[in-house]
């Protein structure tokens, strides 16, 4: 196809305002699927994808469209991950196209998800064309939703187009804006090859898959390939489209989107963002923008039956496959035994990974508090990335600590921001900006990450009803006054409940810690103290009473059999424990007492 004839775009919104359905109705339109493919959301595979309604691979789809001119487009859907945590590779996504559909949901209007993806669509240079669906609902609003969309975002909406994606209605006119609107891509085939990594993943058949957007020059079967920026080179063995099956191709050309593959044995070889060229006539720089992705969340994972430490290496060297963003290491614990020390992009991330290691492979696990990346200027000059509390070097040789911040953007009705913007402050939150659309308040705030890793989503869905939408992205590194704490339990320091925290703050965290292990821990048969420190410093205390009876006493004269159950009941009490010193601590313990209240 010349390059006139191809439109690449993506599909932006907020969960739940229709991506998906409004992906599978153009698929549908262009032929690309049967009604009875449409039943099923083709764009979204995994199943806790689908429950939980985001995408987090993604799936592009080439389209043929016969527009009403005569003439016979090419267009490339590009889907894109569908939260927070996976910004990077949203970016890319977007750096592939030359226009977005903005679907607002009519019945809602612009969310901080719309927003935050808009945004960089701007950034991208993209024409964005506004939809408006859900058009058959009762509650559709679409003339306050597109006046809603040139007020908050700041582009023209005339050429909104009003639709149903679920009923079909008017999503032809999708198509024709599509290719009336947005620009065809611009390369030229005769340059050395340049060509934009947007996604890689992992195929049992045919190993590693990369999908590309050439730019410039043209990818062939057989070729010798160079990835600029990694600096390895491969041979390519296949090379082709999904339109949405997997169709091969005798080569990809300037302005296209497809996949190739080259017997690439992990994701992590095919970074998203990296530039393919030709080995033998390589250009002359890579594409802009590349950034190895670095987890900004980490926490330890251990079996809770230590017998299935081999399992869970394996499980995690199976999702590693197939998600090179994140990252795990051994590591061991005196309280938690063998396990591993675990990074991701976000905390959404960290409980997907979480839960498919319960769900598919079927592993009942330890999560350690998670922690952020601080970084420890010691007083020698060297910087020490520290993302395990227990690792904490000598204070003594630190001279200052930063911690990550982040730029959040909330959006919630006006009767629940007070609770909002209290909850933003007790997290060390600054405001940036506050601004009024209708009966939505929109803040911007500063955050350190630290504050929202545990349950800031759960603490702003509450305190709003569920109303508020969050988005945010990391910003930078600041100087923060910050301590570890360390929690003792009959004397000795259980590093798998060690936290950071900012002074500030630690007094009250540490008490609370201390009261919540209070109550978590079985009384024993001695006194048992729980402290929280600061480095030798305790700041609080509880303790724990000791038990006064043997629980067999009370037996005492009785039958032997109810003796003998008591006994066995007491045994499997102990499978849940982890003994610390003379101290039995239940797993659960764990994370229940680092959860903020
Ligand atoms: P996504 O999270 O943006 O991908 O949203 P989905 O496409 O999964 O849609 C979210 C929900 O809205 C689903 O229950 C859809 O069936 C429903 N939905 C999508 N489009 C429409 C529409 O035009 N009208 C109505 N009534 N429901 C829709
Ligand atoms: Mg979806």
């Amino acid at each position: 196809t010349d390059l006139s004839h191809i439109r690449n775009f993506s599909i932006i919104a907020h969960i739940d305002h229709g991506k998906s359905t409004l992906a599978d109705r153009l698929i549908h339109l262009c032929g690309g699927l049967s009604d009875r493919e449409m039943q099923a959301q083709v764009l979204d595979n995994m199943d806790i994808e689908r429950e939980r309604g985001i995408t987090i691979k993604s799936q592009t789809v080439r389209l043929k469209y016969t527009a009403k001119n005569g003439e016979t487009y090419q267009l490339n859907l590009m889907d894109t991950p569908g939260h927070v945590d996976f910004a990077y590779e949203v970016s890319r996504s977007l750096a592939a196209c030359e226009g977005s559909l903005l679907v607002v949901d009519s019945t809602q209007g612009v969310e901080a998800q719309t927003l935050a993806n808009v945004y960089q669509a701007i950034e991208n240079d993209h024409e964005i064309i506004p939809v408006l669906n859900k058009a058959d609902l009762p509650a559709a609003e679409p003339d306050r939703i597109q006046q809603q969309i040139e007020d908050v975002i700041g582009i023209d909406a005339s050429g909104a187009v009003l639709v149903s994606a679920k009923t079909g209605l008017n999503c032809e006119e999708v198509l024709e804006s599509i290719v009336t609107t947005l620009p065809a891509p611009t390369g030229n085939k005769d340059n050395p090859l340049q060509a934009l990594i947007v996604d890689s993943w992992y195929d049992p058949y045919l190993g590693v898959m990369i999908l590309v957007r050439i730019v410039d020059g043209s990818l062939k079967r057989g070729m010798k390939v160079s990835f600029m920026n990694t600096e390895t080179d491969h041979l390519i063995d296949q090379v082709g489209c999904f339109s949405p099956k997997m169709e091969k191709l005798a080569e990809l050309n300037p302005g296209e989107v497809g996949y190739f593959t080259a017997a690439i044995k992990s994701v992590a070889d095919a970074a998203v963002g990296d530039t393919v060229t030709e080995t033998k006539k390589p250009a002359s720089e890579p594409l802009d923008g590349f950034k190895p992705s670095t987890p900004v969340v980490w926490c330890g994972l251990f079996p809770v039956d230590a017998a299935d430490f081999e399992d869970l290496r394996e499980a995690l060297g199976k999702l590693h496959l197939n998600d090179a963003s994140f990252h795990f290491e051994p590591e061991s614990s005196a309280a938690l035994g063998f396990g591993f020390r675990c990074g991701f992009l976000g905390l959404l991330h960290l409980e997907i990974i979480q839960e498919r290691l319960e769900r598919e492979y079927d592993l009942d696990l330890i999560t350690t508090s998670p922690s952020v990346v601080y970084r420890m200027h010691m007083n020698d000059g060297e910087v020490i990335t520290l993302h395990n509390p227990a690792d904490m070097p000598d204070v003594t040789k630190i001279d200052r600590i930063e911690e990550p911040w982040i730029k959040a953007t909330i959006m919630v009705p006006d009767e629940y921001l007070g609770p909002v913007l209290q909850l933003c402050t007790d997290r060390r939150g600054e405001q940036m900006e506050l601004t009024y659309v209708g009966s939505r308040a929109m803040a911007v705030y500063r955050l350190p990450l630290n504050e929202i890793v545990f349950d800031f989503y759960d603490r702003l869905k509450s305190c709003s009803r569920g109303y508020a939408s969050f988005d945010y992205e990391v910003d930078e590194y600041r100087e923060g006054d910050l301590v570890r704490i360390q929690i003792l339990v009959n004397a000795e320091p259980v590093d798998a409940l060690a936290f950071m925290a900012h002074r500030s703050q630690s007094e009250g965290r540490g008490r609370q810690v201390c009261s919540r292990l209070k109550d978590l821990i079985p009384r024993q048969l001695f006194k048992i103290p729980i402290q929280a420190a600061i480095g030798g410093k305790v700041i609080a205390r509880e303790t724990i009473s000791a038990m006064r009876k043997d629980v067999t006493a009370k037996c005492y004269g009785g039958d032997i059999s109810r003796k003998k159950k008591l006994l066995e009941k007491q045994k499997k009490g102990k499978k849940k424990m982890r003994q610390f010193g003379k101290v039995e601590i239940p797993q659960t313990a764990f994370i229940a007492a680092l959860k903020m209240g």
